[in-house]
């Protein structure tokens, strides 16, 4: 049971606002957890809380089961790693590394061997001697995660890791954090607003919003089914549409479909009864390489986007201002889980 972690109606609040709303999660052992969500949504908040760098207002934390809350943060078991790396600038890299072995009392010999061991592992080894400056993002970003390794915890915390680094570098970095996550066998919480990033990594992807948590789960799970309006805006890819008048294709109630589900027809083409469809008026259609977007608009003014892959483009239907049928699988639509 080394590196679980239960949050129980965990709360903060900051003079009265709440920046956390009593939310409940259990994180297994082993996990790759990305807490996911707007800026200002309260996953820092929530991170500082489980390392115990930020007291709780009501709540408990549960590390292996036992109650941490009151705990210091050495007593956890926990290691942060921060958005900035906050590597210290006059310390050699080996020293950075070796820092929280000083605090703990070890002797420098002791201390510089583990740094050693901790620098070879995230492939450091021969930039031991070297300043932070001396280093580009992607390695001080080593350093920092072989820093938060050295004491050894079951439990790696990690506060918008890659959001410093440019987006060719960022994703090899994810691709090493994973890897490194597997092969040491410790439960990582990662702090991200990047869907793709916490969808690529996350065994455990927790959306949030305003304090609270709207959803929590794989992420492939979320994808298929967001349980609410904002998670299928959040992630993407997906239209949440409101029924007018009386029904909207059938539909009774808001729900989401996905971009990549729908067609586009001829406004008068007949249509298979398991289908759909709903007619609208072309905005614009967009080159993406592998498939075309393009964004429609119902009558009722409710704009709809389309994945269409290039195969099924009939350039003569879907161009702008033509009036086309926008036709789905009755079985594609995702009926959202609260009452809306
Ligand atoms: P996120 O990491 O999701 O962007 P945070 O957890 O940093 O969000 O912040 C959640 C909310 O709590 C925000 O409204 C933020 O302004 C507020 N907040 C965060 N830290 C503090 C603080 N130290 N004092 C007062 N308010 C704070
Ligand atoms: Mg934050």
């Amino acid at each position: 049971m080394a590196g679980s972690v239960e949050l129980v109606k965990l709360t903060k609040a900051y003079d009265g606002q709440t920046a956390v709303d009593g939310i409940n999660l259990r994180i297994p052992d082993g996990s790759y957890c990305c807490l996911l969500g707007p800026s200002g949504c309260g996953k820092s908040t929530t991170l500082r809380m489980i390392a115990g760098h930020e007291g709780v207002t009501d709540g408990d934390i549960l590390l292996n089961n036992r109650n941490v809350t009151d705990r210091s943060p050495r007593q956890r078991g926990t290691a942060m790693m921060f958005q900035n790396y906050a590597l210290f600038p006059h310390l050699s890299c080996r020293d950075n590394v070796a820092y929280g072995l000083k605090i703990a009392g070890q002797s420098k010999a002791e201390r510089h061997r583990a740094a050693d061991e901790m620098l070879e592992l995230v492939n450091m080894s021969q930039h031991a001697d070297k300043l932070p400056t001396q280093l580009s993002g992607g390695q001080q970003q080593r350093i920092a995660l072989a820093r938060a390794l050295i004491c050894r915890p079951e439990v790696v915390l990690l506060d918008e890791p890659l959001s410093a680094l440019d987006p060719f570098l960022r994703i090899q970095m994810r691709k090493e954090l994973k890897q490194l996550q597997r092969d040491l066998g410790l439960t990582f919480i990662h702090v991200t607003h990047s869907q793709e990033e916490a969808f690529a990594l996350a065994d455990l992807a927790v959306v949030m919003n305003d304090g609270v948590i709207e959803q929590s789960g794989h992420p492939r799970r979320i994808f298929e089914a967001p349980a609410s309006p904002f998670v299928a805006h959040f992630i993407g890819g997906h239209n949440v549409l409101t029924p007018n008048a009386d029904t909207l294709a059938g539909e009774a109630s808001r729900f989401s479909i996905r971009a990549d589900r729908l067609g586009i027809a001829a406004a008068q083409t007949d249509l298979p009864e398991s289908s759909a469809r709903v007619e609208a008026i072309i905005v614009d259609v967009e080159f993406q390489a592998q498939f075309y977007f393009v964004e429609a608009r119902l009558d009722d003014g409710q704009a709809v986007m389309c994945y269409l892959p290039e195969a099924q483009l009939d350039a003569a239907v879907v161009a702008p201002e033509q009036r086309v049928a926008l036709y789905w699988d009755r079985a594609a639509v995702n009926r959202f889980e609260a009452p809306q």
